[in-house]
């Protein structure tokens, strides 16, 4: 028999270390680019209980997973998520638990999640416009994210990174505004272009609002900006700094510059399935193996390599080809 590997490696020998997972598919807003406004959410007996994402990124630490990230749909909806965080922060190999969150529910659970060993926390916030929040994701709670990120800062993280979604003729107006308040508060803002996995298939190219545009629209409304010199060149975001030293921008440009070439990541979504890319367009279920009477784990190690290896060589987003996958954004998780 041939030994198992011991690395997530693919094709186009990318290794990977990297696994986000969506705890749920509910969400307790509705952001237009991400989910329609009724939807049939996952039973709750279909949704992978703790104890199986524990049991599966124990598997994956061994082959080189070493980040592990949380979202949703809403991940704060799934109540007890600070002693998941302390049963994956435990996990021998784990160095690093991550968590995406729009902020709703963040305010009185900041300090349990950082007790409990996260250390990295995304907020989404679009807007600094309260009416303009209520338009975006068909509900209210613009003054509790604002209360959740200034909570996070508080509790100790550091830094707070704010992800905001970037639309064009949808938030242009909204890139200055977060760019000052993120300068006030010392938080690390990322612009999002906006990706084809929006419930109404609205997403057209000319709707995504380029990086190149953001940049311009902070140059004008705050200042000039310059590549970050301690840039990482196979992170996903393109950082840049102030020229007065001031706060630093991301800018995710998923769409007009795609960093497939060093993706590192894959995904286990809330009901148990592997995904090997945002975009994939098949999954490996993973759930009758760990729901199993004895669970294999040398079965389930199996699938994640298999899987990994199977890695197309990136989404093809920007061409005739490109597929929208069946899943939307709330059941993926970003
Ligand atoms: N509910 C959490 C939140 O909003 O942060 C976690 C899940 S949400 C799907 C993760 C991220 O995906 C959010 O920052 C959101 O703005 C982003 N997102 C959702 N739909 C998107 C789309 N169509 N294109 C680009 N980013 C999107
Ligand atoms: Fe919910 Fe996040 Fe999707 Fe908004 S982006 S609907 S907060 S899952």
């Amino acid at each position: 028999m041939t030994p198992t590997p011991n690395r997530l490696v693919d094709s186009f020998g990318r290794v990977h270390n990297n696994l986000r997972i969506s705890v749920t598919d509910r969400c307790n807003i509705r952001c237009t680019y991400c989910m329609p406004e009724s939807v049939r959410f996952l039973p709750r007996g279909e949704l992978l209980t703790f104890e199986e994402i524990e049991r599966f990124v124990r598997i994956a630490a061994t082959l080189g997973i070493d980040k592990v990230r949380l979202t949703g749909g809403e991940p704060l909806v799934r109540r007890e998520i600070p002693a998941l965080v302390a049963r994956l922060a435990a996990v021998p190999g784990i160095k690093d638990v991550g968590l995406t969150t729009n902020g709703i529910l963040l305010a009185p659970i900041a300090r349990d999640l950082f007790d409990a060993g996260l250390r990295r926390i995304n907020v989404s916030l679009d807007t600094m416009d309260p009416a303009r929040f209520r338009e975006l994701t068909r509900r209210d709670g613009w003054e509790q994210v604002i209360e959740g990120i200034l909570a996070a800062k508080a509790a100790g993280f550091d830094p707070v990174k704010i992800n905001a979604i970037a639309i064009k003729g949808v938030t242009d107006d909204d890139v200055v505004p977060l760019g000052r308040f993120a300068r006030e508060h010392g938080l690390e803002l990322r612009f999002i272009e906006y990706m084809p996995l929006d419930a109404g298939n609205l997403w057209e190219r000319d709707k995504v609002l380029l990086a190149a545009e953001i940049l311009d629209r902070l140059a004008e409304g705050i200042g000039p900006l310059a590549p970050s010199p301690d840039q990482d060149p196979r992170a996903p975001a393109m950082d840049y700094d102030y020229l007065d030293g001031v706060g630093r921008v991301g800018l995710i440009a998923s769409v007009s510059r795609p960093f497939c070439g060093s993706c590192n990541r894959v995904r286990l979504t809330a009901d148990g399935k592997l995904r090997n890319c945002l975009f994939a367009l098949d999954e490996t279920d993973l759930r009758p193996l760990l729901r199993q009477n004895e669970p294999d784990d040398e079965a389930l190690a199996r699938a994640l390599l298999d899987s990994v290896a199977g890695k197309w060589e990136g989404h093809e987003i920007n061409t005739a080809r490109f597929i929208k996958p069946e899943r939307l954004m709330h059941s993926i998780g970003g």
